[in-house]
């Protein structure tokens, strides 16, 4: 969950500037970098992955596993509680958030696969992972395009986590889970369908962790947040987070998202 806000960080400044500053570091000193200042900070995709925390968390202290309803009340319930002041909620999100019959919308927004990181903490299985991230997309993302966008994600992560070296091969081979790869976005959608070939190919040839995030958020024309918690997700699992950047991240988080974030990395198993 570590490397979800960092990735969501590093993205949150360069989600709206045409020019992705590959020159700065992948989370910059605000000091150093003045226009930064109400720029850099955690954005929709770490505030609604702590409620997929906190969310399964409750679950297990009731000793049963999360379904669609009881994630889209943290959602509804967090969302509202915590307006997003970096970036924003996404347009469909912000009127689910008025809904108080908490109804899914058939989305296949690359938001289902931005907050499922922090199952893979609480799976001991990959059916269990995969079965997890599914109730999660569901609550809101119940197109088969944002399921698959989250299950792809986390199993990547849980089998990275756990000892896999090839976990495409095996949700594909095992669980018909499979996207193609491509290099940029020709337009921006922030679709499950456009945004996985991205993570993917970011996450190829990377040489640890700030190498495949930077590759992320620095994307032309990217919904660089988004990926950056993706591919921040799937690589943590891979290389582990380096000491340096978590503490960064962490003197970076507003102070407003301070405690839900703290709540939530405590609420990890
Ligand atoms: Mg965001």
């Amino acid at each position: 969950m570590i490397g979800l806000f960092i990735g969501d960080m590093a993205g949150s400044f360069r989600e709206f500037s045409k020019n992705k500053r590959p020159d700065l570091p992948l989370l910059p000193d605000p000091a150093a970098h003045p226009f930064l200042q109400t720029k850099i900070g955690l954005t929709d995709d770490s505030i609604l992955a702590c409620a997929t925390a906190l969310c399964c968390a409750a679950a297990r202290e009731e000793g049963r596993e999360p379904g669609p309803a009881d994630f889209a009340a943290f959602y509804h319930r967090i969302g509202n509680a915590f307006p997003c002041t970096i970036g924003g909620y996404g347009g469909m999100f912000r009127v689910w958030l008025q809904d108080n019959e908490r109804r899914p919308y058939g989305s296949f927004g690359n938001g289902s696969a931005m907050r499922v990181g922090p199952v893979v903490h609480f799976a001991s299985t990959i059916e269990q992972c995969l079965s997890l991230a599914a109730a999660s997309s569901a609550a809101t993302h119940d197109h088969p395009e944002g399921i698959k966008g989250a299950r792809m994600t986390a199993g990547m992560a849980w089998l990275y986590a756990h000892g896999e070296t090839d976990p495409e091969t095996v949700l594909r081979e095992r669980w018909g889970i499979s996207y193609g790869r491509s290099a940029g976005y020709d337009h921006f959608d922030a679709i499950c369908q456009e945004t996985l070939p991205l993570a993917l190919y970011c996450l190829d040839g990377a040489t640890g962790f700030a190498d495949a995030v930077k590759r992320a958020v620095t994307v032309e024309n990217g919904d660089s947040d988004t990926l950056g918690a993706i591919v921040g997700t799937i690589a943590e699992a891979r290389f582990g987070v380096p000491v340096d950047l978590r503490d960064q991240m962490a003197a970076l988080i507003q102070p407003e998202l301070r405690d839900l974030a703290n709540d939530a990395l405590s609420a990890l198993p």
